[in-house]
């Protein structure tokens, strides 16, 4: 029912192509991280084999190959959000490292005794305890946008939650545990009117929705390559060039500066300013061709092709016995969340991995959500490109055995 050829972009990706336990593999932990095409694998090794060198500061012919690779990755992802300039692209480790460098270096900057910086109770840990830091140096509040019943943010307690006193707003694109999207668009609105900035936790947005960072007006957004068919290691930060600008260094050392002297050193330019030392050169580059598979695959097809496999593993898995969803948000990337009464999450994921099928179980780094939900944690199936209704099957019929077998 989609435009996409499935079975050819299976061929794309090796590692699909095993057995685990004595059945074919079926990789539903896509939320924790995606597997990784030819073209990114290749990349990798082409880097090793033809390029590998120091970026920036080498006029040989190595060093200019790899830094013109590197820096189209920034083009890349420039492109990839709709960013003004590639001076808005700062290279990370990935979103945990980007809520740390905005946090740290912006939030240590501007927030004061008394502001408060706002988060919701659908947060990854890691868009959470670095705001934590800040408000706890600085004697400032942590307030927190409450969720629905359906995992979905509660619009009218954030509204109330709005003042003069709010100066950070982070949220994330879609949550990883309950898949729900949030309506960023308006977080972002009804900050702005406060005077406050707005940090957007991309992680799950990536590689499943449309982010155009002129259209949200966001001021700083983030994504992870390796949750988006790229390796390990490497992500971006965008940020608005002003407030980039007017934000000191995170890291001090290499390729950070401009000119230092044992009595003052001063900064290179944007987004240089950010990028300390030498970067994850290879991850970068090959970060590039997980941005181009998904934007030749077409975000719109995979989107739609994801949805559907949502639906219909939502429509089965929630007519078994005892079988209870967490998250039933009507806007959802591809991410269903359940408990089974009186089977613990670990035995389902155990008794899964041994038919070959790989689950998330636990908590997901979202323990307040847990709590919110009275719930030490979920089983998470979560789809990519890859994912067929056939494996979806497989799911179905090994959670059929489980409760047979628990009850
Ligand atoms: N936020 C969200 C919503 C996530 O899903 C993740 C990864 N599970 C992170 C933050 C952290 O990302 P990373 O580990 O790639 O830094």
């Amino acid at each position: 029912s989609t435009a996409l050829d499935v079975e050819k972009i299976r061929k794309e990706f090796p590692i699909l192509h095993q057995t685990v336990n004595g059945r074919d593999l079926v990789y539903f932990d896509n939320a924790a991280t995606s597997q990784k095409p030819l073209v990114v694998i290749n990349a990798l090794a082409e880097y090793y084999k033809g390029y590998n060198a120091n970026i920036h500061r080498g006029i040989h012919t190595l060093a200019e190959k790899a830094t013109k690779a590197f820096e189209q990755t920034r083009l890349t992802a420039k492109e990839y959000i709709n960013a003004r300039s590639e001076q808005e692209i700062v290279f990370t480790r990935g979103v945990t490292e980007s809520i740390n460098l905005v946090a740290s270096s912006y939030g240590r900057t501007f927030i004061k005794e008394g502001d408060e910086i706002i988060v919701s109770e659908l947060e990854h840990h890691s868009n959470i305890v670095p705001w934590q830091f800040v408000v706890e140096e600085k004697n400032a509040v942590l307030k927190v946008i409450p969720v629905t019943d359906r995992g979905e943010l509660d619009l009218d307690a954030y509204r109330k939650l709005l003042s003069s006193k709010t100066k950070i707003v982070s949220v994330n694109h879609a949550s990883n545990s309950l898949g729900t999207v949030n309506p960023i668009k308006e977080i972002i609105r009804l900050a702005h009117a406060v005077g406050a900035v707005v940090f957007i936790d991309g992680a799950q947005a990536g590689a499943h929705l449309d982010i155009d960072v002129q259209d949200l007006d966001c001021d700083f957004y983030t994504v992870s390559a390796h949750k988006m068919y790229g390796p390990t290691g490497a992500g971006f930060l965008y940020g608005k060039k002003e407030l980039l600008e007017k934000m000191p260094p995170y890291q001090g050392g290499g390729e950070m500066i401009k000119e230092v002297t044992f009595k003052k050193t001063t900064y290179n330019d944007l987004p240089h300013k950010f990028e300390a030392g030498t970067p994850n050169i290879a991850d970068v580059v090959a970060f590039r061709y997980a941005m181009d598979f998904i934007t030749e695959t077409g975000r719109a097809a995979m989107a739609a092709h994801e949805h559907d496999l949502l639906q219909y593993a939502t429509e089965r898995v929630s007519r078994l016995k005892g079988v209870n969803l967490v998250g039933t948000a009507p806007e959802k990337v591809s991410v269903l969340s359940f408990t089974v009464d009186g089977i613990h999450p670990f035995d389902i994921g155990q008794m899964l991995d041994a038919r070959g099928i790989a689950v998330r179980t636990g908590h997901h780094c979202t323990q307040p959500l847990m709590d919110r939900y009275g719930i030490e944690g979920t089983v998470r199936a979560s789809f990519a490109v890859y994912n067929t209704k056939k494996e979806i099957d497989q799911l179905v019929e090994g959670l059929e055995r489980v409760i047979n077998f628990m009850k």
